[in-house]
């Protein structure tokens, strides 16, 4: 049985009144762990626990980990997350409240990400955050659901970090016939990996990350994404994190949901200017959710941000 819940497709009201044209929202921040992750991390855990794997390994501090610790407790498999140590406490609590194995070191990602691979043995099974087709066919199970719960959109908006959303989503719109159904990507300008991708015409790796939105701040998209990007209708559109944060508090107001800047930055497409969405009257926005800021530190950085 599968670990992630079908979520609600619902109309939403305040958001076709600010972008001007109609817009459904994929609800994913009601999934139980708090993201969409959970539909590709539950996924590929259920397959390696039929597997007769052991124990789970990962090296993420936000939702990918958090997901994994929750499916692990459901399938009854240990779970050991490896963060490094400028993790935020209120992530640490939230891991250990949901049952991880919980190892920091290091002081950046990369060296927790090396220690979680020293540990993984034969009855292991390491789960990347989005680099992993077990991951992007999971992800795309949100498709086979929207497809049941109303008309094809003129565009699905989505946020981009590494790329496994995407891969998913595209798997899934090609996996029903909605292969003509153009994907916004959105990502902030600090954490651009996938349009610099995507004008490359391959993944390439970005110097620097200068963003708020943690869960959108990967340096280097996935292959797949890339691949995808050449073989699907995408089209690109960047926001400031001052915009991410906005769309925060607006949808929180709006909807009552707390979400991630890393999703803001999706919802910020429809409360701001959009040209990727020019001539769509139909969107379909993946409200992926998150649960590492806080209303408080989504106010701080707000507070701050300098754009
Ligand atoms: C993981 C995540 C993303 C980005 O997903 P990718 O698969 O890395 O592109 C966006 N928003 C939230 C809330 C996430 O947890």
């Amino acid at each position: 049985m599968a670990l992630h819940i079908e979520t609600p497709l619902i109309h939403s009201h305040p958001l076709s009144a600010a972008a001007g044209r109609r817009v459904r929202l994929k609800l994913e921040a009601l999934q139980p762990p708090g993201s969409f992750k959970i539909r590709g991390v539950g996924a590929a855990c259920e397959v390696h626990a039929r597997a007769g794997k052991r124990r789970f390994i990962c090296s993420s501090g936000g939702n990918a980990g958090l997901a994994m610790a929750f499916a692990g407790r459901q399938l009854g498999v240990p779970v050991t997350v490896v963060v490094p140590e400028n993790t935020p406490e209120r992530a640490r609590e939230a891991l250990r409240r949901e049952g991880a194995d919980l190892r920091v070191h290091g002081a950046a990602w990369h060296e927790a990400n090396e220690l979680a691979l020293s540990l993984v043995g034969p009855e292991d099974a390491f789960i990347h955050p989005f680099d992993d087709p077990l991951l992007w066919s999971g992800h795309a199970s949100l498709v086979d659901e929207a497809v049941r719960q109303g008309p094809r959109p003129g565009a699905v908006v989505l946020s981009v970090g590494g790329g496994g959303l995407f891969s998913g989503v595209v798997e899934g719109l090609r996996r029903n016939g909605w292969d003509d159904v153009p994907v916004v990507t959105v990502e902030t300008r600090g954490a651009a990996s996938f349009a610099a991708a995507r004008e490359a015409g391959t993944a390439v790796t970005l110097d620097t990350l200068a963003t708020c939105a943690g869960s959108l701040a990967a340096r280097r998209v996935c292959d797949r994404a890339a691949e995808l990007a050449r073989l699907h209708p995408v089209r690109s559109h960047l926001v400031s994190d001052r915009e991410a944060l906005q769309a925060c508090e607006r949808f929180l107001d709006d909807h009552r949901l707390l979400v991630e800047p890393a999703c803001g930055a999706a919802l910020a497409a429809l409360y701001g200017e959009c040209p990727a969405l020019e001539e769509v009257d139909d969107v379909l926005v993946v409200v992926c959710g998150g649960v590492t800021a806080s209303l408080e530190q989504i106010r701080a950085w707000h507070a701050q941000a300098a754009d």
